[in-house]
C-alpha cells in the first residue's frame, strides 16, 4: 500500500466507503481440509489481544505458525489475525495514540523497548521535554521522539478519512508484524474508570488532567490518566466504556471470529484488554456463534497477575485475583459466557487439571506452564491450548530460528 498524509492514497484498497462495514461482509467459506489431514488441523487462529500480554503472546503464536520468518509467509497455510484493544486509546497532545496496537507493532516487528516492554527501543525523549518546558498538559504522559512518529502518520490519516483498520494495516507495512493486527472497532470505544478523590477532581475525563479540585464525588477519568498518572492507586469502582453504544467490531474482525479454526483469547488483562475488547457489541456474539473453540489463557499465576496492576482492575468489578475467578468472570459458552477451554498455571487448577482436563462450570480447565519467558515457551502455551480444544498440533514451520524479527 502506498500512501501519503495529505490525505491522498495511492493505494491498492479501495476508499473507505467501499471498505466500510455498511458496504458488506465478504463471506468467506471456512477453508477444506487438506486431502488426508485431520478435518481438525488448525489453519487459521484468531487471538483476543491487549497489550504486552497479548503482543508477548502472539510472538509464540507466530512462532509455532512458523511464520516467525518474511520469506516462510507467503507459502504458509496459516494465518493468525489478532483482534487488538482500542479502550486504552486517546488522544494526546493533538495526536492519536493507540497504545496495544503500537506494543503489538513493535513487538511483532522486532522495535519494542525490551525493558519496558511498550515504547521504542532507543527511544529520546526531547520533544516530551520540549512541551514539559511550555508546560502542556498532559505532563504525565510522555510522548517517545521515535513513537510521535507513528502517531503522527496515524493521526494525519484518520484525518484524512481512513478507518484506523487500514492506518494499522499501513503502518504494519514497515513492521511487517506476520499477525494481521486488527482494532477490534474503527469506533471511538474508550475505557474510562470511575473514581472518587484524587488531586484533579471533576477532570474532564479526556485524559488530559484538567479539574476542579473542590469536587470530590465520583467521576470517570480516561483509563490512562488512572493507569500512568495514577498508577492505579485512586480507588475504582468501575469502568465505563465510552462511545460503546454506537461502536461496532469491523466486518474484519467479525470475518476473524467467524473463520477461525480457534479462537484464543491472550493472557491480557481480562477487564481493560479483554472486557474492552467484549464491550464493543457484536463481539460477544461472534464469539459465542462461531464454530471454533474459545480457549482462554490465564493472566492470573499463582493468585496474582504478572508485570503490572492489572490486580487493581480486576479488584474494581469485584473479581478475585484468582485463574479460575477469571474463568468464571468471562463464563462458559455452554452457559451465557465465551469459553470453552481455560488453560492455567500448574497448581492454579482444580483436583486433577495437571494431568487431564476438568469441567468446572462447562468450562474444560487444565494446566500448562503459563510464563512467557520467550517465543518457544510461549508456542508450548499455544500448544497445550490447541491440545485442549481438541484440535491437531501443527508442525512446527520451517524458517525458525530464534529471532522475532529486526530492528528497524
Ligand atoms: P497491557 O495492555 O500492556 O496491559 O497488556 P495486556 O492486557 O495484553 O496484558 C497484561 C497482562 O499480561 C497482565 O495482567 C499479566 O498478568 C499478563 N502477563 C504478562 N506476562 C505474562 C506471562 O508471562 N504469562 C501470563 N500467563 N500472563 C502474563
Ligand atoms: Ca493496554
Amino acid at each position: 500500500m502506498s500512501w501519503d498524509t495529505s490525505g491522498r492514497c495511492g493505494s491498492r484498497k479501495p476508499p473507505y466507503s467501499a471498505l466500510s462495514p455498511a458496504a458488506g461482509r465478504t463471506r468467506l467459506r471456512r477453508h477444506p481440509a487438506p486431502a488426508g489431514s485431520l478435518p481438525l488441523a488448525l489453519v487459521r487462529i484468531c487471538v483476543l489481544a491487549g497489550g504486552v500480554g497479548g503482543a508477548r503472546f502472539l510472538l509464540g503464536a507466530r512462532r509455532l505458525l512458523g511464520l516467525d520468518e518474511e520469506a516462510a509467509r507467503a507459502d504458509s497455510p496459516h494465518q493468525i489475525d489478532a483482534v487488538v484493544n482500542v479502550g486504552d486509546d486517546a488522544w494526546m497532545h493533538g495526536v492519536r495514540i493507540c497504545p496495544d496496537l503500537d506494543t503489538c507493532m513493535y513487538t511483532l516487528g522486532g522495535g519494542i523497548d525490551p525493558d519496558r516492554g511498550w515504547g521504542h527501543a532507543g527511544e529520546t525523549w526531547n520533544a516530551r521535554d520540549e512541551l514539559a518546558a511550555y508546560g502542556a498538559q498532559p505532563d504525565w504522559f510522555g510522548l517517545g521522539d521515535k513513537d510521535l512518529a507513528t502517531h503522527l502518520i496515524r493521526t494525519q490519516m484518520l484525518g484524512a478519512g481512513y478507518r484506523l483498520t487500514d492506518v494499522t494495516e499501513a503502518l504494519c507495512v514497515r513492521w511487517s508484524p506476520g499477525v494481521r493486527l486488527l482494532p477490534v472497532t474503527d469506533d471511538r470505544c474508550e475505557t474510562h474508570v470511575v473514581v472518587t478523590g484524587g488531586d484533579d477532581a471533576a477532570g474532564r475525563g479526556d485524559g488530559t488532567g484538567g479539574g476542579d479540585a473542590d469536587a470530590a464525588g465520583p467521576r470517570a477519568i480516561h483509563f490512562q490518566e488512572w493507569w500512568v498518572k495514577h498508577k492505579a492507586q485512586l480507588p475504582a469502582s468501575g469502568f465505563v466504556h465510552v462511545g460503546a453504544e454506537q461502536a461496532t467490531p469491523t466486518a474484519e474482525v467479525l470475518e476473524a471470529i467467524e473463520m477461525a479454526d480457534l479462537v484464543v483469547v491472550a493472557p491480557s488483562n481480562p477487564v481493560v484488554s479483554v472486557g474492552a475488547i467484549l464491550a464493543v457489541p457484536g463481539v460477544r456474539a461472534a464469539l459465542r456463534g462461531t464454530s471454533a473453540p474459545v480457549i482462554g489463557v490465564s493472566p492470573v499465576i499463582g493468585g496474582a497477575v504478572l508485570r503490572g496492576m492489572g490486580d487493581a482492575c480486576l479488584d474494581a468489578i469485584g473479581v478475585e485475583t484468582d485463574a479460575l475467578a477469571v474463568a468464571r468472570h468471562f463464563g462458559a459458552r455452554s452457559g451465557t459466557g465465551l469459553l470453552d477451554g481455560w488453560l492455567v498455571a500448574p497448581g492454579d487448577g482444580p483436583t486433577g487439571a495437571d494431568t487431564a482436563p476438568v469441567d468446572e462450570g462447562g468450562i474444560k480447565v487444565t494446566e500448562a506452564p503459563l510464563l512467557m519467558t520467550d517465543p518457544d515457551a510461549t508456542a508450548d502455551m499455544l500448544t497445550a491450548a490447541i491440545r485442549l480444544a481438541g484440535l491437531d498440533v501443527p508442525t512446527r514451520g520451517p524458517g525458525i530460528t530464534g529471532a522475532t524479527g529486526g530492528a528497524r
